[in-house]
């Protein structure tokens, strides 16, 4: 039996951040992470229980058909780590339901295509001194499935100049366009924010928007869950 260790699933809810920003879904949060990010909000979730993917499968497909949702989001900590992970992917996909996974980016899984990847590399102010693992599983991932890259800055130099090394990375490595979009979005969600920074935010933006290499990619965000004080 393929088991997965999970802190908790939740929903019908909403997206609150990335691309798919104000989707309904429901969210699957898978428990463990190899990062130990200052500001990480799911730290403080310890319940792990584990189950077999089948079950996570079948109980999404009971809530879906009531609520008609069929969009889920797996998260974490950082769902990569465990290998089931794919087989959850596999399944859910084979069960009409579109799949969505957040990452930092560490860890490398040969996921379905279909799958909806975001990256979002943890950078400085997050307290990732060592520059993120930007070691050979991040550039394998990279290269290997379509993503939308997401940064969470504080405005500063650190996370910019961060931010400016991935770029250049995914530039170097991504000669087949796997690159959707680059999102950029303040620290702990504007409403926390200085609105000076949410502004230099948007400035660098705009920026790296006038690259010919980024043009139309680049969307300022965010985190709509946290101003709406939902999960
Ligand atoms: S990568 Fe995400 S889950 Fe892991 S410590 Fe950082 S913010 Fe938390």
């Amino acid at each position: 039996v393929r088991m997965l260790n999970v802190s908790e699933i939740f929903g019908p809810t909403m997206q609150g951040e990335g691309t798919n920003i104000g989707k309904l879904c429901y969210f699957v949060r898978l428990s463990g992470c190899d990062s130990n990010c200052l500001w990480c909000d799911t730290n403080s979730i310890k319940t792990v229980f584990t189950m077999p993917v089948s079950k996570i499968v079948l109980r999404l497909k009971q809530q879906a058909a009531e609520s008609h949702i069929k969009h889920i989001v797996i998260t974490g900590g950082n769902p990569l780590l465990q290998p089931n992970t794919r087989k959850l992917c596999q399944k859910l996909l084979s069960n009409h339901f579109t799949v969505e996974i957040e990452t930092q980016g560490t860890i490398y899984m040969d996921l379905p295509s279909d799958v909806h990847l975001n990256i979002s590399p943890k950078g400085p102010s997050a307290g990732n001194v060592d520059t993120m693992k930007t070691g050979a599983h991040f550039m394998k991932l990279i290269e290997s499935h379509s993503h939308d890259l997401k940064f969470v800055l504080d405005g500063g130099e650190e996370d910019l100049a961060f931010m400016q090394g991935i770029l250049e990375i995914e530039q170097h490595l991504c000669s087949k366009d796997n690159l959707k979009r680059i999102i950029i979005q303040p620290v702990n969600g504007m409403h926390e924010v200085n609105v000076t920074i949410y502004r230099k935010i948007i400035e660098q933006a705009i920026a790296l928007n006038l690259k010919e290499n980024y043009k139309s990619r680049v969307r300022t965000l965010t985190q709509l869950h946290k101003i709406a004080g939902v999960e």
